[in-house]
This record gives structure tokens, C-alpha cells and sequence, in this order.
């Protein structure tokens, strides 16, 4: 399990323990705080920091390994993900009481327009306190050009939505703001998350990878290759000779949008730390 399981977990897999989704612990002032200030970005900041990503790249591998480490540090107090698979965000949308949709900061500053994938979830019936101070925050989620409000949506919707992100090859992450308080579940690919981009195209990972793993039954594969086409991860590998695709175990982040696409069934997700290899690898 991650090290957020160990640490905020107790003895559950983090994200799936209620209590990190608590309107209690918005009485922290500094947490309020960064989520105001997380509900105004303004989108030429992200730009910034991509900006700085891609420098960090032209450093020395020694000085660019240890500010990288340092930034993952001060992201896992503040602002963490996890990749998720469906049936978990099922379970997790059994527990919370209330969803609602919103617009995307990283799209708001990689495409320069406003995209829904992006969803903020609450113990509280209402949304909590959450809601009120998103909303207070920004009122672009209120008026936006295409927006019709803070949109409410129920389990079924919600659930709905979500595999319908599935279907567009789109991966699901839980997300801190201030750990362990979880507060949001996104919707990303590497093209235009920068949470993603900054964890796997530049190495400097902002979320865990998935508490699963894909697995590839050779018997069931038909080679159609469909599979690599959605893996944002460059996790899986096609061999000629046996026409059958792979997965590497040391890429696959275990969010199951490969199996997802599989029109033969024939992938599964396993857990973790049943692969000595990917047990090790977070
Ligand atoms: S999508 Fe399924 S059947 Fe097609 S190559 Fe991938 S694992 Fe094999
Ligand atoms: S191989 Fe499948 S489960 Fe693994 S990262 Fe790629 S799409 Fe996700």
C-alpha cells in the first residue's frame, strides 16, 4: 500500500477511509486558505509552472533529481493525488453525500478553455463547507460562458459521467488539499493535466500510482492493439511474433482505462503487491 495508506489510512486504503473526506478538518484556517487561493488560480500561473518543469529538465541530473524530490515532498503535504480505479470511485461515491461538477483548472490554462472533468465531493449533504468556499472564491463557477452554476449531481450521474470519461480514455485521481483531506476527484490525460504531465512526462510525480496493476490474459488478446492507443502511461507493449499485447509492470500506474477498451475482456486489474516488481514501485 502507499504511504499515505500507512499514514492516514488505518489499515483501509486511504482514499476509501471517511474521515479524510470530513467537513472537520476545514476548520484548519491554512487549509481554507490554500483552497481559495487553489479555487482562483489564475491559469498563466500553471502556465509558469510548466514553464519551470520544462527548465528543471535542462538541469544536471544530480541537481534535477534532488529539487525534484523536494518539490514531491512539499506536494504531499499540500496538494496529493492517487490514480483510482472505477469500482473504487464507485465506492467512494457510496460514501460521500454530496457531488458536484466543475471546471478544470489545468484545461483552463492548457487548452484555454473551460472542461467538466473535475469533481468536488463532500461528507456534508450540502457540499460542506467546501462548496461555500469555492464558491466564494470564484465566481466563474457560478457565471462561467458555458456553466449553468455549481452543478449537482446524484451517484447515478455522477457514476455515469465517470465511465463516460472512461470511454474518452480519461484516468481518475483523488486529490488532496492539505493531506489527508480529500476533496476532489479529476479526470486526467497527459496531454492536458499538468498534475500528469509533471508526474510522468517530467518526473517529478504529484501523485501515486494505482494500489492495482494490469494484467493481460494472452489466451483472451486478439492483438487489436486498442489498449495501447488509451494507456496514458506508455505501459503496455505489442509483440508481432505472438500478435498479443503486454503490460509493463514498471509503467502500469493500475487505473483501468486499458481494460476499459478491451472489447475481449481480456484484461483484469490485480492488486499491487501481488507483483514483486510493481509492489515496489509507487
Ligand atoms: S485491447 Fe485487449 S484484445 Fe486488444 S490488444 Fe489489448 S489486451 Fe489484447
Ligand atoms: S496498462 Fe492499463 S491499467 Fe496500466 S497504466 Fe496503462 S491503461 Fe492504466
Amino acid at each position: 500500500m502507499c504511504q499515505f495508506c500507512h499514514q492516514h489510512g488505518e489499515g483501509k486504503k486511504w482514499y476509501l477511509q471517511a474521515k479524510n473526506y470530513s467537513d472537520d478538518l476545514l476548520s484548519d484556517m491554512s487549509r481554507r486558505k490554500f483552497i481559495e487561493r487553489f479555487a482562483k488560480s489564475d491559469p498563466k500561473l500553471l502556465t509558469r509552472q510548466s514553464e519551470r518543469l520544462r527548465k528543471l529538465d535542462k538541469l544536471p541530473s544530480l541537481i534535477r533529481g534532488l529539487a525534484a524530490r523536494l518539490f514531491t515532498r512539499r506536494m504531499k503535504k499540500v496538494h496529493f493525488g492517487q490514480v483510482v480505479p472505477i469500482e473504487e470511485i464507485e465506492q467512494i461515491l457510496g460514501f460521500v453525500n454530496s457531488i458536484t461538477r466543475v471546471a478544470c483548472v489545468c484545461r483552463r490554462s492548457t487548452l484555454g478553455k473551460e472542461k467538466r472533468y473535475c469533481y468536488g465531493i463532500s461528507l456534508a449533504p450540502d457540499g460542506g463547507e467546501f462548496r461555500r468556499i469555492v464558491t466564494k472564491a470564484d465566481s466563474s463557477f457560478a457565471a462561467g460562458p458555458d456553466l449553468a452554476g455549481l452543478e449537482r449531481l446524484t451517484r447515478e450521474q455522477a457514476l455515469e459521467a465517470f465511465r463516460q470519461h472512461e470511454k474518452e480514455g480519461l484516468c481518475h485521481t483523488v486529490w488532496t488539499f492539505y493531506t489527508p483531506f480529500i476533496a476532489g476527484i479529476c479526470n486526467c490525460d497527459r496531454s492536458d493535466c499538468l498534475a500528469m504531465r509533471a508526474t510522468v512526462t517530467h518526473a517529478v510525480p504529484v501523485m501515486f500510482r494505482g494500489e492495482w496493476l494490469a494484467r493481460i490474459e494472452p489466451k483472451a488478446c486478439t492483438g487489436c492493439r486498442q489498449c495501447m492507443r488509451v494507456c496514458q502511461f506508455g505501459a503496455l507493449a505489442y509483440s508481432a511474433g505472438e500478435r498479443k499485447a503486454s503490460v509493463d509492470e514498471r509503467r502500469c500506474y493500475g487505473c483501468g482505462i486499458c481494460r476499459a477498451a478491451c472489447a475481449a475482456g481480456a484484461i483484469r486489474l490485480v492488486d499491487r503487491r501481488s507483483d514483486e516488481v510493481a509492489s515496489r514501485l509507487w
